[in-house]
């Protein structure tokens, strides 16, 4: 386990160099695990029911074709630093339910794929248990962990589902699907609406987020139709809804709990132990990586559905911190 105090001040240093320790980081590491390795080192031998989220590579194909990305986002860093830092002393109230209203935009080239309002509804309903703590599996959390699960106090709420039927069968990271020019759907307001696109991805890949920061005509998450929801046309192990918790975690300024590099590395939260590599399937606790057991039971990892089970309070108030006056989503709160 972390010293709160010490990790609070790496945090902050690491904060500041955001951008270069967010692109920069692969010719950094001389020693880079990478999903292929992690998961022959974990003895997980198929590549079909293996996690993958492509958020990271998509911020870095947009740091690189947009100048000023990597300095609004340290400026974002900054702010939730400091709202971290005043509500730990007291000067901010930050109680209240925030509630997201959230559009579904479904596109379908396959009438399986035209997911039904019963599965779309049932990813609502493990959004609002897994942001609230009222996840059923949180007794599987380990007693070293368990003092530190979150109840964020974000809600979501369906306003509206927009279905686009078309002919192309996959779309790819590179945010074609959130355009009606190009067959897909244009986003709803981002400043005041989560946006979900539903479409074939394709790769293999469950699901990519856009970070706080980033454009606001691409604002949002995509998921693969088998890897939203947890009845209709999910697809084991990802079936229980959590492909979508770990996402909308991005979109609310999340980072991996490995922080994406070697243990030199940090996910900006000071309650989650360092680690240097994702963990895949069901992993038996302990695992031990850079010293400490790793919180692979953590929504931001890269376990089976089944095996992730809380945010952690330093999560949490990273997530809050956007939502507060001045913060790149604080739209939602506004009247
Ligand atoms: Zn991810």
């Amino acid at each position: 386990m972390k010293n709160n105090n010490i990790i609070l001040i790496i945090t902050i240093v690491f904060s500041l160099g955001l951008g270069s320790s967010c692109i920069d980081q692969k010719k950094e590491d001389k020693k880079v695990t990478t999903p292929k390795d992690a998961v022959k080192n974990q003895g997980v031998t198929n590549r079909d029911t293996i996690r993958r989220c492509h958020t990271m590579n998509v911020l870095e194909k947009h740091l690189a074709k947009t100048p000023d990305l990597r300095s609004r986002m340290e400026k974002i860093e900054e702010k939730c630093q400091d709202f971290i830092k005043l509500r730990r002393q007291g000067k901010i109230k930050d109680t209240d339910t925030i509630t997201i209203p959230t559009i579904v935009h479904v596109i379908y080239s396959d009438e399986n794929d035209n997911i039904s309002t019963d599965q779309i509804q049932s990813q609502m309903d493990v959004l609002n248990k897994d942001f609230s703590k009222t996840n059923t599996d949180i007794d599987q959390i380990p007693e070293e962990f368990l003092t530190l699960s979150a109840d964020s106090k974000i809600q979501f709420e369906l306003d509206s589902i927009i279905r686009v039927p078309t002919t192309r069968k996959t779309w790819g990271t590179d945010d074609q699907m959130k355009f009606s020019s190009n067959g897909g759907s244009d986003v709803i307001d981002s400043s005041r609406y989560l946006n979900i696109w539903i479409c074939t991805i394709g790769g293999g890949i469950l699901g990519y987020a856009q970070f706080p920061g980033d454009s606001a005509a691409t604002d949002g998450i995509v998921i693969t139709p088998q890897y939203f929801g947890t009845e209709g046309n999910v697809k084991a192990p990802f079936d229980k809804g959590r492909t979508t918790t770990h996402e909308v975690g991005h979109w609310l300024n999340l980072r991996h709990i490995w922080g994406d590099g070697n243990c030199s590395k940090d996910d900006f939260v000071a309650d989650t132990p360092f680690s240097d590599t994702p963990n895949y399937g069901c992993p038996q606790y302990p695992i031990v990586h850079c010293n400490s057991n790793d919180m692979t039971m953590n929504y931001m990892d890269y376990v089976d559905d089944a095996c992730m089970h809380l945010f952690t309070d330093g999560q949490m108030e990273r997530m809050r911190a956007v939502f507060t006056e001045g913060g790149f989503r604080e739209g939602f709160i506004k009247e």
